[in-house]
């Protein structure tokens, strides 16, 4: 998982999405705004809907690679996954910056998933509604769950490059930073999910060897042109998380620092 750098949404679809909102805030208990906000997705969340056909198109120009899920960068993304999940937070149902686009296998386990960090003691507070039980609103904390629009998931967690190619937390156990990237990994299954965990395998075979054929190309005198083409390359590529972290770790991975050291500038790809 990787920062997703932000964009804006187009006003006409911006003020769509705020009418829709307004239609949730204005009943007159929470059980009823879950309700709304729950059948009023359901119904607008169309393509032939004009402020959702905007806000696919948006995020679509957001994601890595080509048009990957902003979650596990694996699979392409066709789904509007809220955050904040609809069922818990219904103020945020029709809220832009709440939405990320992410794939069926990451939205389906994660569905109404979710937790927050207790504001006193930095505790893992589980505020996922189980079935039949009342609707009521969730304690109140920070969302546990990293959100990519937001903040830098690289502040959270590392990628092991030398040997599993999974993700672990960066911090110390405890803290409340090692309990988000702990969570975020659960949840969405970033490393229960075995071919998921072989692509960024693959994937970083792969991008090792696009740096060895920029090497190659540009100590052979390759004109500026073909340079930026295979530079390009690198942007949609797979697995954007795999290449960030090549370039956050190669002065600790001997072959990697090598290769950076002859073509400096492809740390800016
Ligand atoms: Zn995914």
């Amino acid at each position: 998982m990787i920062r997703i750098p932000d964009a804006v949404l187009p006003a006409p679809a911006n003020g769509l999405l705020e009418q829709y909102q307004a239609e949730v805030d204005g009943q007159s208990n929470y059980a009823d705004r879950v309700a709304a906000a729950k059948s009023l997705f359901s119904r607008r969340n169309k393509k032939t809907n004009l402020a959702f056909a905007a806000v696919r198109t948006t995020l679509t120009g957001m994601c890595r690679g080509l048009g990957r899920c902003m979650y596990c960068e694996d699979a392409p993304a066709d789904e509007v996954e809220h955050h904040s999940p609809k069922d818990l937070y219904p103020e945020l149902v029709f809220v832009w910056r709440n939405y990320l686009y992410a794939c069926g296998p990451c939205n389906g386990p994660k569905n109404n998933r979710f937790a927050v960090i207790d504001p006193s003691n930095a505790r893992l507070i589980d505020v996922s509604r189980l079935r039949d039980t009342p609707v009521v609103p969730p304690a109140a904390g920070a969302p546990a769950l990293i959100d990519p629009r937001r903040e830098d998931p690289f502040d959270f967690l590392m990628l092991d490059l030398r040997d599993t190619f999974q993700l672990t937390p960066l911090h110390v156990p405890q803290t409340p930073e090692y309990l988000r990237a702990e969570y975020t990994i659960r949840v969405l299954r970033l490393n229960e999910r075995d071919l998921l965990v072989a692509a960024r395998a693959d994937a970083f075979g792969g991008y090792r060897a696009r740096l060895r054929e920029f090497v190659q190309q540009r100590e052979a005198g390759a004109s500026p042109s073909d340079l930026a083409r295979l530079g390009n390359g690198f942007r949609t590529a797979p697995h954007a998380t795999v290449w960030a972290e090549m370039k956050r770790q190669q002065q600790h991975l001997p072959e990697l620092a090598e290769l950076f050291a002859q073509a400096p500038e492809a740390l800016a790809f």
